[in-house]
């Protein structure tokens, strides 16, 4: 239906061809974006840059959601003012970023990104001093803050479909690459070549996997064929960069089509272990996949999601099995889970860390899970009383119903939970968990099932 929906309204205006240097232009006859759609701040930004004698358009990402009838996360700006310039023009703005410059103009509360029309920093081999510091020996670009004009700003972007942009003013919607075409045919296409362009930054082939799995689209034959033989790049991004792409998808609302893009374009083996391995673990990989679709269907109703929640689900895999080989190998439950909990972190951080403000969350997720299954005495008040029951209780479901722990017992907490004072007495099983130790033994005997205490479990975890 979008698709007929675009092709009705751009059609009409798609005769002209683009040129690299000159755009087709759809006026406000010819698309349905209307400056209201645009956020406040992004608009009043175009407005006073183009007061002031420049160009000025919203770009990227929002003019793409627009055209699909999406609501866009964020307004970014392109103009032909410089940073100083633009500085110089409002108030509350400041110049950041060290890579390339741009500046944030705050509106109230919003805040809009606004960024120099850049040339795209053609990569071959460097022959100069100064090539050599711009990219890496695999060609990977280092910085790109050479200003150009608003056609090169178009060319140094990723996708066709991302090269838009649109001026609020005019209400006109500029296309150097056939972005629109793309829209309607509802593909995904890389500017230039597609191999040259992941050589330079190896996390496009992640943003072709999320955008085609946000935007519904295919990616374009050329533009996937070169992924499985650069994949390897990856491993040059460095880790904190690589592990916000991973959040962006985990947390994008399609983290299960993201998933399986990434499985299409062989991009999750090896490269990215957390999922990997979670997904393919026979006996936690439907657990993981269920966290996964739990946070989709989250975010489609408007609700908050926890990365850390989705982290855990995620690692849970490593730890249960770590867990039980050291259960097995004669070692107390208690410290087997603590220890099992460390091993998989660390892994983790060999391939993907995982950023350490996750951790306590995390743990205390895991440690919570053993609890679940003592349902005798005053066990089952203490661990409805802890502050993170909720999630952990919502953690123990879905491992339930995905197979990895028993779903009376899930059921049983979820009537447990509700049920009024004289009830929940009755539910209560025989208290036939390890008696509470007054002090800790050294070396830890008590077993998992009576669970850490709620001292062990460090409140408050510093989640963000
Ligand atoms: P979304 O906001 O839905 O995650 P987006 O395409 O807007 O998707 P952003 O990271 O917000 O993604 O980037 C804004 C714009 O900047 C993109 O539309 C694209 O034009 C450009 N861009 C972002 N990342 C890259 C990249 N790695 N290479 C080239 N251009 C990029
Ligand atoms: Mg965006």
């Amino acid at each position: 239906m979008i698709k007929k929906f675009i092709s009705r309204v751009f059609g009409r205006g798609a005769k002209q061809v683009a040129h690299e240097s000159k755009p087709v232009v759809y006026g406000p006859d010819k698309h349905h974006i209307r400056k209201d759609h645009i956020s406040r701040g992004a608009r009043k930004t175009c407005e006073e840059l183009q007061r002031a004698g420049h160009t000025a358009f919203v770009v990227g990402g929002a003019v793409r959601d627009l055209i699909l009838g999406m609501q866009p996360e964020d307004f970014d700006v392109a103009t032909s003012a410089h940073p100083d310039e633009v500085r110089s023009l409002f108030r509350r703005s400041r110049i950041i970023g060290r890579r390339f410059q741009i500046v944030h103009v705050m509106w109230g509360a919003e805040t809009v990104e606004v960024s120099t029309y850049r040339a795209h920093f053609t990569v071959k081999a460097p022959e100069s001093e100064d090539e050599r510091d711009r990219q890496d020996a695999h060609g990977r670009v280092l910085s790109d803050n050479v200003f150009g004009t608003q056609a090169e700003d178009a060319v140094r972007r990723d996708f066709t479909v991302n090269a838009l942009f649109y001026d609020p003013v005019k209400e006109e919607v500029w296309d150097y690459r056939h972005g629109v075409k793309d829209l309607v045919a509802r593909k995904l296409v890389m500017i230039g070549d597609a191999a040259t362009r992941y050589r330079e930054d190896p996390v496009r082939m992640l943003r072709a996997a999320r955008l085609s799995a946000k935007l519904g689209l295919a990616i374009e034959p050329g533009t996937a064929a070169p992924i499985r033989e650069l994949k390897h790049l990856l491993e040059n991004v460095p880790q904190a960069r690589l592990f916000e792409e991973i959040l962006k998808m985990l947390l994008s609302g399609n983290a299960v089509a993201c998933v399986q893009r990434l499985r299409e374009l062989e991009l999750h083996h090896g490269l990215l272990p957390l999922l990997d391995d979670a997904l393919e673990d026979p006996a936690t990989g439907p657990f993981a996949m269920s966290a996964l679709k739990a946070t989709d269907d989250r975010l489609r109703e408007g609700k908050p999601v926890s990365p850390a929640f989705l982290l855990a689900a995620l690692l849970w895999g490593r730890v249960e099995r770590r867990w039980h080989e050291l259960e097995d190998k004669g070692q107390p439950s208690t410290p087997s889970l603590h220890s099992a909990m460390h091993d998989a972190l660390d892994a983790q951080r060999e391939s993907l860390a995982v950023p350490r403000r996750f951790d306590a969350t995390m743990k205390e997720l895991w440690l919570l899970q053993p609890r679940f299954l003592q349902r005798g005495g005053t066990r089952p008040f203490r661990l409805l009383e802890h502050p993170r029951f909720r999630a952990a209780y919502d953690f123990f479901e879905l491992r339930a119903k995905a197979g990895n722990a028993p779903l009376e017992t899930a059921e049983w907490w979820e009537r447990f939970q509700f049920a009024p004072g004289e009830e929940r007495e009755r539910m209560l099983h025989a208290d036939d968990g390890p008696k509470k130790k007054k002090r800790r033994r050294r070396g830890g005997r008590r077993r998992a099932e009576e669970g850490a205490s709620p001292e062990e479990i460090a409140p408050g975890a510093d989640e963000e």
